[in-house]
């Protein structure tokens, strides 16, 4: 009984599951077992208690993490989460995908997460800038523009990342943009970055529907979350022709099997909070969205979202995971057995460490683009990892994701090979 338990606690394990999709990877390339061990763990872990006044006066203690997966290519990237669900091996399994994701777009990045076991919905915003100042101030001694370079993930935001600039430049005595990346554009921020993520995700998406042979002006999308990632996606795919047939958001979802209006839900969601009770739609369940009669399905919320239970009844022809780590690898075996293409979260939400890569880069050199040049850009690198991803994986006769990995954990085996082991 013990035994059975455990064993569906490690299946649902985002850590272990990271690591057998490396394991996996390995086998299919012939990876070099040291090397192989060596990327199975992550690089460095800081594990810090970071103790906040809260606005009643008392002062409360929170965990967070800074994961640093695998620094071979370059300094760490990746967001930093502030969550209630988030947990040490969480953050090591989102540091690994860093890894790959950077490499796979092929920025000079290694991989790198952060969180904070928090419930920000409930904090003031007073509260939640005592919590972000104290936690850079925790992270500082790890972070840095060439450390460890952090940016937005689940439920931290534009200001969250200005105050952590700001923090760690005034720990420093002079500014220090190029430490984070997502700042709003005023103190360093980047044009084009806040729709970076969603806009990546629609190049890859016009490249599969491309390679599938599908037209664009006929084509359903279905998007679950509508935060930075899922509206920002439902909006640039319905300017591109699609038509946005359903979405969700945690409260739960809408539908119009001919197509929402994406200018007027965005703008109910802005004004409401939620999706829920957009009168342009019917109301379905947050799951139903998932399983809703689309072409293009675009998880955009949390991990492990499809399942082995409900993989059999998608009827997506594309999934494009915006979201990280929505798809179990045992849905994934069923996925690819229905020829269901899948873009991975490493290829398809790559779009905003690009950018955030690219924000980096003018931080540094103070000098600024403008965002068609950035757009184009962005465009070049989500056409050229499609057509590697795609070519790898026709070549091994596996899924996009073992695609995806086959260029990505080469690059990072190569870079960690030719700078051989310290000392
Ligand atoms: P966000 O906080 O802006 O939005 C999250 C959305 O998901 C919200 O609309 C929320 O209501 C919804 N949600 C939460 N629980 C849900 C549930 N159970 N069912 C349906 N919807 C639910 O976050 P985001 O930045 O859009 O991130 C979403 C996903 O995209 C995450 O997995 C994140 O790691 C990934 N991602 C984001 C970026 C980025 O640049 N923002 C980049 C790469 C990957």
């Amino acid at each position: 009984m013990t035994q059975d338990l455990s064993a569906v606690q490690s299946r649902d394990n985002v850590w272990e599951m990271a690591q057998r999709q490396l394991d996996e990877v390995a086998k299919l390339i012939g990876l070099n077992e040291s090397i192989h061990g060596y990327l199975r763990v992550p690089k460095r872990v800081l594990e810090v208690s970071v103790p906040v006044r809260m606005d009643d006066g008392s002062f409360r203690m929170f965990a967070g993490y800074r994961v640093q997966h695998n620094m071979s290519r370059g300094p760490g990237k990746g967001g930093i989460r502030f969550h209630p669900d988030v947990t040490l091996d969480e953050v090591k399994a989102l540091a690994m995908w860093m890894t790959w994701k950077c490499a796979l777009v092929n920025i000079p990045f290694g991989g790198a997460k952060g969180g904070v076991i928090c419930d920000p919905k409930h904090m003031s915003m007073q509260e939640l800038e005592n919590l972000t100042r104290r936690f850079t101030s925790e992270i500082s001694i790890i972070i840095g523009p060439e450390k460890d370079i952090p940016a937005p993930d689940v439920y931290t935001t534009p200001q969250i990342m200005a105050w952590i600039m700001d923090t760690f430049s005034m720990q420093a005595g002079y500014s220090i943009p190029g430490v984070v990346t997502g700042k709003p554009i005023s103190i360093g921020g980047s044009l084009g970055r806040d729709k970076a993520t969603a806009r990546g995700c629609l190049y890859v998406v016009d490249e599969a529907m491309h390679e599938i042979g599908r037209e664009i002006r006929e084509a359903r999308v279905a998007i679950q979350g509508f935060g930075n990632a899922g509206m920002y996606a439902a909006q640039l795919m319905s300017q591109r022709g699609y038509h946005i047939v359903a979405v969700s958001d945690s409260q739960g979802g809408v539908a119009d099997a001919h197509g929402l209006d994406v200018s007027r839900l965005m703008a109910y969601k802005l004004e409401t909070g939620s999706v829920v009770g957009f009168t342009g739609g019917d109301r379905i369940d947050n799951k139903d969205v998932l399983e809703y009669d689309c072409d293009v399905l675009v998880p955009a919320a949390l991990e492990k979202v499809i399942t082995a239970e409900n993989a059999p009844r998608i009827k997506a022809r594309i999934v494009a995971e915006a979201a990280n780590g929505p798809t179990m690898p045992e849905a994934d075996a069923i996925l690819f057995e229905r020829g269901i293409m899948v873009l991975p979260d490493i290829l398809a939400n790559a779009g905003g460490v690009t950018v955030s890569y690219f924000e980096w880069v003018q931080d540094l050199q103070n000098n600024f683009w403008e965002e068609e040049e950035i757009n184009e850009r962005l465009k070049r690198k989500m056409v050229r990892a499609f057509r590697e991803t795609s070519e790898q994986a026709n070549r091994h006769k596996v899924s996009m994701r073992m695609g995806a990995y086959c260029v990505a954990v080469a690059r990072v085996a190569e870079a960690t090979k030719l700078r051989g082991l310290y000392p």
